[in-house]
């Protein structure tokens, strides 16, 4: 990527110290979400190494997954599923807890989501530990995708998700690094 765009893209983002819990950065992209060219560049980027691989599904994870996966969806021409949070999804799912920080959470997908053997794409704004991202591989592999790749706009790399993305066969892409956490 050109060190022109990568900058626009990190001047987009917007850093909250200490949100939600003291120590943390907060990474804002709604602050990218809201400034059109920096919007268009990022969903652009992201799609880029697809465009042409017949892509059948975007995954997106709730919920600023939803808002560059229904982008991503729209550009490459093929449909979006939602993974989201226990009890929102109306029909039967298939479900998965995994850990955050503090504590478990569960997440779902519906489970006619994805025909077996259908390409997939996984986004979400950012991977830190990678444990949200984990979860949502493993329902959309129960389901049989076939995962193309995992798209992020942020990686923070010290804390290992994308190694651990990479360690389930997924290939990982992502547009902007940060150091620490
Ligand atoms: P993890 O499961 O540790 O990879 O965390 C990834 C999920 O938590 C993503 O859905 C992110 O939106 C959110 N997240 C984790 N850390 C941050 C951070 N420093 N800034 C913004 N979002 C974060």
């Amino acid at each position: 990527m050109d060190s022109t765009l990568l900058a626009q893209l990190r001047n987009a983002i917007r850093d909250i110290p200490d949100y939600p819990h003291e120590g943390i950065i907060f990474r804002d992209i709604t602050t990218l979400l809201g400034e059109p060219r920096a919007f268009r560049r990022a969903v652009d980027e992201l799609v880029h190494p697809y465009a042409g691989e017949h892509i059948q599904k975007i995954a997106g994870i709730e919920a600023r997954g939803f808002i560059l996966g229904g982008a991503m969806a729209h550009q490459l021409s093929c449909g979006f599923i939602p993974i989201r949070k226990k009890g929102k999804l109306p029909r039967d799912t298939v479900r998965i807890a995994y850990s955050l920080e503090y504590g478990i959470d569960e997440m779902e997908l519906h489970k006619d989501a994805i025909k077996h053997g259908e390409s997939v794409i996984l986004v979400d704004d950012l991977i830190a530990t990678g444990g949200t991202a984990e979860a949502a591989v493993k329902l959309l592999l129960q389901l049989g995708a076939n995962i193309v790749g995992a798209c992020f706009v942020i990686d923070l790399p010290d804390l290992g998700g994308r190694k651990k993305i990479e360690a389930l066969g997924v290939p990982v892409r992502t547009l902007i690094e940060y150091e620490g956490e």
